[in-house]
């Protein structure tokens, strides 16, 4: 058999076990193909059933998650955890908490997680987890509620050596504080190292909150020098206004680029001066309120519900909200435009279609597996301060974080390089994350 039918044949007994779940279709298809080339080179990665067993989670958990609404109803949404791979250490991976989530999804995020801890270097395995609740709209003692009914059922699963959560869409500083308090009265132990993104009083690390934005940033700008370019004057967009999208914002603006548009799920805000921060966090962290009341205390920012954030005319595209928000005619639009340089700040916004656009027409593009790790590279960061009862300071965090973007465009850089695709930065990612797992795989046996 080729290399060719050998992946074909893999692909389609993928398809067949897993019916319905298009996003880990669509995430497995990527990776595959990529590792046509490995596979040509050093064929014993076919060895011993790898390729199947890296496809296939290690443990897939699916729970009722009943709570007691404000109005005395009691209501129940579907709790999921998909441990993927612990080859390289524990289960590592956020929580998101959205009305679309499945277990398609849960295993996309999951999958993409385990080459992307394998890219920070750190010893983290794959993991991903949530629940198709939404909390938008919903009280804080809803909020509440609803967590400690999901950790009622997850604590048995995770753990500092285990699987170590964290967050994600929907699930931010407070629905870990109300994880954690649940999960610590369960367990009836102080045990730090179970969660990341914690408060900075109870365990948590600075950089923690400001790092998959800062991460997204620092690798965008070592592509943007490998190729002379730099952030400096250069005009930015950025989709999305939660966590990721705002420490885009803030450290892009910091390094001297102008932010021309941001959006949530209900539309878009041009802001041809540029983001105030400061006021974007305010109405986001604080008030919680809609990214469009921006437009109405920020002078100059429009407000749009029609046409796309994505025909702005910029240099850099940042996309920082969802998966597969970005297609083939965004995708041209943006190289039209004048955008050279894409980095992926959510987990694969972009769809193949898209990515195809820009490798025709020559606009670099950094996959989020490796360009938005800055977030799980720092809940490493927090598990080493966790088990060795210390907290660092925010520059000596940040230097760790921005050391670790560096490595990572570094080693996507030179792999794509060493494989002959110089500049394909999804191969390189794919690569670079696939043979430190299947090495580690190889090493420990068939398991
Ligand atoms: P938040 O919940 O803080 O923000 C999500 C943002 O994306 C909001 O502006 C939201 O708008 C928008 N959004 C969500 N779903 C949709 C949708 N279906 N259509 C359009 N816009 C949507 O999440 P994060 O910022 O934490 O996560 C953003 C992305 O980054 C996700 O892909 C996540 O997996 C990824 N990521 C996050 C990491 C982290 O550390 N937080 C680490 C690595 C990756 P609205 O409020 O209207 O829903």
């Amino acid at each position: 058999m080729t290399i060719d039918e050998q992946v074909s044949t893999y692909y389609n007994m993928l398809l067949k076990r897993n019916a319905g779940e298009p996003e880990f279709h669509q995430a497995v298809a990527e990776v595959l193909d990529s590792l046509k080339i490995v596979l040509e080179k050093d064929p014993h990665y076919a060895d011993y059933g790898l390729i199947q067993r890296l496809c296939e989670p290690e443990r897939q958990l699916i729970f009722r998650v009943p709570w007691v609404d404000d109005d005395g109803m009691v209501q129940v949404n579907r709790g999921f955890r998909v441990q993927f791979n612990s080859a390289l250490g524990p289960y590592k991976g956020g929580l998101r908490f959205h009305p679309s989530v499945n277990l398609g999804i849960i295993k996309f995020l999951g999958f993409e997680q385990i080459f992307k801890n394998s890219l920070t270097g750190l010893p983290i395995g794959g993991g991903k987890g949530g629940s198709d609740f939404d909390p938008k709209g919903k009280s804080d003692a809803e909020i509440m509620r609803f967590c400690q009914s999901f950790m009622t059922e997850l604590h048995n699963h995770i753990g500092e050596y285990r699987d170590v959560p964290a967050g994600d869409i929907g699930v931010g500083a407070r629905e870990i504080g109300y994880l954690f308090g649940q999960y610590r009265r369960l367990a009836g132990q102080h045990e730090s190292g179970v969660l990341t993104g914690k408060g900075l009083t109870w365990g948590g690390s600075l950089v923690r909150k400001e790092a998959t934005g800062y991460g997204l940033v620092y690798l965008t700008a070592e592509m943007l020098k490998a190729h002379g370019e730099s952030l400096a004057g250069a005009k930015v967009i950025v989709s999305g206004s939660g966590n990721v999208a705002i420490y885009a914002i803030e450290k892009a603006q910091e390094l001297g680029a102008t932010v021309i548009g941001f959006s949530d799920s209900s539309g878009w805000i041009e802001t041809p001066n540029g983001v105030d921060v400061a006021k974007l966090r305010e109405i986001k962290e604080e008030r919680r309120e809609r990214a469009a009341v921006y437009c109405d205390e920020v002078e100059g920012a429009i407000c749009h519900t029609d046409g796309s954030i994505w025909d702005l005319k910029a240099d850099v595209a940042l996309p920082c909200a969802t998966q597969n928000e970005l297609d083939g005619d965004h995708a041209r639009a943006l190289a039209a435009n004048g955008v050279r340089f894409v980095a992926e700040g959510a987990n694969m916004p972009s769809t193949p279609e898209a990515i195809e656009v820009f490798r025709a027409k020559g606009v670099y593009f950094a996959p989020g597996k490796a360009a938005n790790a800055g977030g799980v590279a720092t809940s490493a960061l927090e598990m080493q301060q966790n088990a060795s009862r210390d907290s660092w300071s925010f520059e000596y965090t940040d230097q760790r974080l921005h050391k670790i973007m560096s490595n990572i465009y570094r080693t996507i850089a030179a792999t794509a390089k060493e494989y002959g695709h110089e500049g394909d930065y999804v191969l390189g990612a794919n690569i670079a994350g696939f043979k430190k797992v299947a090495d580690a795989m190889l090493a420990q046996g068939v398991i």
